[in-house]
């Protein structure tokens, strides 16, 4: 059995309308009473398919989420910034519907010239978004003749803008951005080139796990730094302090190691970190000498020796897979073994893949992007595709061959 999507230089454009689903949500700056956008990587990204779609002669509309405004229309969450942005970095206007739904932007839909650009006010003003609801799918399908899916970072949500509209609309088709994602990450999952390291950080066990679970028969060699570190510390004996750590983490990274130990991979943890007395305390910041870390500190970065052993990792591999910050990167004095460990991964010769916003915030921070050969825009979603689950977004679109 064959699986394809349907790629947008297939579908015809001329003087379709042409709805959009691409992932905005990106970080903004308070600058006085407004907002800027502080990190445009994901607009940037979806570029290439908009300019395709206005050379082809369509009409785009596009459509997005920002944040977390639970159903109700919320100021803050407005996309009025990312339309700003949008309309100087395509030399163009772009008008900013008041509502993502109804006879206003029905109206417009219809008056709009080959060429013109529509932004949509944030989908999730509308609890039918997030709930998938017929209904607000509905709404969505009489704005467009053709559905364009570009939102990498929100396919694994069933989502209506992301699963529910495409099932209605049949003139479909994923975007560049989601085709390129697609090229970078299915190979790790197929056939990366070994040696293979998995490089993981970041809090959450729980999240990423599937992925360490899903990699083992993959991976030649595992570095684990961050928050996640503890519970695999604490599970292998170690005295961990007030670090983040739970038991069901502590349990499921047993379960890892265990994996790991039976297949011969190498799994790299923390010697050393830095410690503090309290999340937030920046002032009595010490480095350990050894892995233990007293009761009464927390470890909220990777310290010098560990990043010497991650570097002495990082020599032999040819293909290496990172998410997830090394520690609480967004305060200074815990950053550096996150851009240490940046730095390390651009220097070595192996094909080198980043997936998770973090991750991706601090190459960029540190100028290194065009030392990587693909930062992925997901998050979540990478993690899902990698992990072989289904992506509802993706599975909308699929075409399936029999043999
Ligand atoms: P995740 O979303 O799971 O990739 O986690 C990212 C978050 O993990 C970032 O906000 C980091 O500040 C946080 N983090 C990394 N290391 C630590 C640590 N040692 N203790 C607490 N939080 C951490």
């Amino acid at each position: 059995m064959k699986i394809s999507y349907p790629k947008l230089t297939e579908l015809e454009f001329r003087n379709k309308r042409v709805f959009i689903r691409v992932d905005f949500n990106v970080p903004l700056k308070q600058v006085g009473a407004n907002y800027e956008v502080s990190d445009p990587r994901r607009i940037e990204e979806a570029l290439p398919t908009i300019r395709y779609v206005i050379e082809q002669g369509g009409k785009v509309i596009l459509g997005s989420h920002l944040g977390r405004p639970k159903g109700q229309p919320n100021p803050k969450y407005s996309l009025e910034p990312i339309g700003s942005y949008l309309s100087g970095v395509l030399g163009k206007d772009v008008l900013l519907t008041e509502d993502c739904v109804g006879d206003a932007p029905r109206g417009l839909s219809h008056q709009m010239r080959v060429g013109d650009v529509m932004l949509l006010e944030n989908l999730r003003f509308h609890p039918g978004e997030e709930e998938n609801s017929p209904e607000f799918v509905a709404r969505l399908a009489e704005l467009c003749d053709v559905y364009v899916s570009d939102a990498f970072g929100t396919l694994h949500r069933a989502h209506a803008s992301t699963e529910g509209l495409p099932k209605v609309i049949k003139q479909r088709a994923m975007g560049f951005l989601v085709e390129k994602e697609l090229k970078f990450l299915a190979p790790l999952k197929e056939n990366p080139k070994r040696p293979f390291l998995l490089l993981m950080g970041g809090a959450k066990v729980s999240d990423k796990i599937g992925v360490l679970e899903c990699f083992l028969p993959k991976v030649d060699s595992i570095v684990i730094g961050g928050a996640m570190a503890y519970s695999f510390l604490a599970a292998k004996g170690f005295k961990v302090g007030k670090s983040l750590c739970e038991e069901r983490q502590v349990q499921l990274a047993r379960k890892i190691l265990k994996g790991a130990a039976a297949r011969n991979i190498r799994v790299v943890l923390p010697e050393d970190h830095v410690v503090s007395l309290a999340f937030g305390d920046t002032q009595n910041v010490s480095i350990t000498q050894g892995i233990d870390i007293a009761d009464d500190k927390l470890g909220l970065d990777i310290g010098p020796k560990t990043v010497d052993k991650i570097g002495a990792a990082l020599e032999t591999a040819e293909t290496v897979f990172w998410n997830g910050p090394m520690g609480v990167f967004e305060e200074p004095v815990f950053a550096k073994g996150t851009f240490e460990v940046a730095k390390l991964i651009a220097q070595s010769k192996a094909v080198k893949l980043v997936g998770g916003g973090d991750s991706a915030a601090a190459i960029v921070q540190a100028g290194l992007e065009s030392s990587f050969d693909f930062i992925s825009t997901g998050g979540g979603a990478t993690l899902e595709y990698l992990e072989g689950k289904n992506l509802p977004g993706l599975k909308v679109l699929e075409i399936v061959q029999k043999p």
